[in-house]
């Protein structure tokens, strides 16, 4: 059985606490490795690490640490499918989409390439006579990242680029359920050369986290996760006086109007509600069907659901895999019993497929005539169940996203450019996709939702990672004339 440990100061440190945590292949229900659990002692001592690198790394130049950062990059790039093969192991999904995951990771390290372009600050020349001011952004310190098991390479390459290129060390508390993704690219990030404690990983827990959030080194975390521990996360680090941003669970719609192209949003639909079997923050879990599309679009996407391979991750043939846990698939698999219980359609019942052999598969579901006063609306159910709301009117269906207590994602699916326009105004979503049914945004924009979603007033990578990394500091200059020096004990009037 693999042992997984800690790895701060550029190498493996063995835990000590005797508390582990299993970690299984999804896809065969075996046990891989055994996590090893850090204590409150272990975590100080990375804490005492990534301090004692931050009063070094505070001094590196934008041009060293911009050179490592490409490294790093490169090495991430050449180790894709290394990467993709833990993330498949551990998490289930099939390579193709792991692939595309550390695809969507390689988009930070590339921003955090060309931070030099947003630290540059601002100067204001003669403010006042002689007097001239500027505005820097400087590193908080000991930042902590703690990330969910749905993007265990990507989550932490939201954080981690960024945060370093503003000069910050960083620890990582990766999800205990899939660690050795992010383990190996912590390992690569130290291969790249930065100076050892500036990016530290350690395992762990509640304990873990907790410390994280009381130790009064740590001045900032990020945080992704489900909404009860994002709101925790935030409620305890800011209590502390930290700057947290915590990000959290999900209810997204996607509103097909009547003249929407069908194939489209139906291919849309599919793809959306089911890739990485719906354990997307982002997936859709709601069509809010307006009008006569209802019947053709839950036609169509029925008929494309027939086709799709659900087996694991590592076979070319898979388009689906398992769920993360038989806990988590049990649970998903109920909500479909619980949805015909209160009324809805079952079109297609994922329960009934069989497969072989102990993994966590569940066959795809499609539930029609769903109400937003059933369970399976109101809940985040985190699995390949996708949800038909009919609406009236695209007022009712906005509606829906409007008093949802969830803001992440929404999506619009029409060919009319005033009501996609409208749209945009009216979701009250912090991501929109217009005929895009997951707006992930790029790496030069910011992620990161509304309401629910979103603990913090600050999004993640891209501008806003930028500005939550750091902290200004404005210098105000005065370099009189020497000529005409005098005291002045006057309040400036800028005469
Ligand atoms: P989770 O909240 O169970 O765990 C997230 C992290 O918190 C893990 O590192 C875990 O070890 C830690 N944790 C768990 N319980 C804790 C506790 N009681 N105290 C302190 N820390 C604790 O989430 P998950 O199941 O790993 O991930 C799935 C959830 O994450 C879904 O709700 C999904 O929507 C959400 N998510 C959101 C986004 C987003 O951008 N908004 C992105 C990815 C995932």
């Amino acid at each position: 059985m693999q042992e997984i440990h800690h790895f701060v100061d550029g190498q493996t440190v063995e835990g000590t606490s005797g508390r582990t945590s299993a970690v299984f292949n999804p896809a065969t229900g075996e046990q891989t490795a055994n996590l090893h659990l850090a204590t409150v002692e272990e975590v100080d001592a990375v804490v005492a690490s990534s301090q004692a690198a931050f009063e070094e790394f505070k001094t590196l130049s934008i041009a060293k640490r911009t050179k490592l950062m490409y490294k790093f990059r490169n090495l991430v790039e050449a180790n894709t499918d290394e990467i993709a093969k833990r993330l498949s192991a551990e998490h289930g999904k099939v390579l193709d989409d792991a692939r595309g995951e550390v695809a969507r990771g390689l988009e930070n390290i590339e921003f955090a390439c060309g931070l030099a372009e947003t630290l540059k600050g601002t100067f204001s020349s003669l403010a006042s006579t002689g007097v001239d001011v500027t505005t820097t952004r400087e590193p908080l310190g000991v930042v902590a990242g703690i990330t969910p098991f749905n993007f265990p390479a990507m989550v932490p390459l939201w954080m981690i680029p960024n945060a370093i290129a503003c000069g910050n060390t960083f620890i990582l508390k990766p999800s205990e359920k899939d660690p050795s993704a992010p383990r190996f690219i912590v390992e690569l990030f130290n291969e790249a050369g930065f100076p050892p404690g500036v990016l530290n990983l350690v395992n762990g827990d509640k304990v873990t986290v907790d410390r994280l959030l009381d130790h009064p080194d740590v001045k900032a975390a990020s945080f992704v996760g489900s909404t009860p521990i994002a709101h925790y996360v935030y409620d305890k680090g800011t209590a502390n006086g930290k700057r947290i941003q915590a990000l959290g669970g999900a209810k997204n719609h996607m509103i097909v109007l009547p003249d929407a192209d069908l194939d489209l949003a139906a291919d849309a639909a599919v793809s959306a509600a089911y890739g990485s079997a719906g354990e997307r923050c982002m997936a859709i879990s709601v069509i809010a069907a307006v009008g006569p599309i209802a019947d053709p679009l839950v036609d169509a996407i029925k008929s494309r659901m027939q086709n799709l391979t659900v087996g694991p991750g590592d076979q070319s043939e898979s388009e689906m895999g398992p769920l993360i846990t038989r806990e988590h698939r049990d649970k998903v698999a109920s909500y479909i019993g619980i949805g015909a219980d209160e009324g809805a359609s079952v079109v297609v019942d994922g329960r009934e497929q069989q497969f072989e052999g102990d993994g966590y598969f569940l066959g795809v579901s499609l539930l029609d005539n769903v109400t937003p006063d059933m369970t399976v609306y109101k809940d985040e159910i985190f699995g390949p169940v996708l949800c038909v709301v009919r609406s009236e009117s695209y007022a009712d269906a906005v509606d829906l996203i409007r008093t949802n207590p969830w803001g992440n994602g929404a999506a619009i699916f029409t060919r009319d450019g005033g009501a996609a326009r409208q749209f945009q105004r009216d979701a009250d979503a912090g991501m929109v996709g217009i005929n895009v049914p997951i707006p992930v945004p790029v790496g030069y924009h910011s992620f990161g939702g509304w309401k629910d979603s979103l603990y913090g007033d600050t999004t993640m990578y891209g501008p806003e990672g930028v500005h939550f990394y750091t902290r200004p500091k404005v210098i105000t200059s005065r370099w009189p004339d020497p000529a005409n020096s005098s005291v002045d004990l006057g309040f400036p009037t800028n005469n």
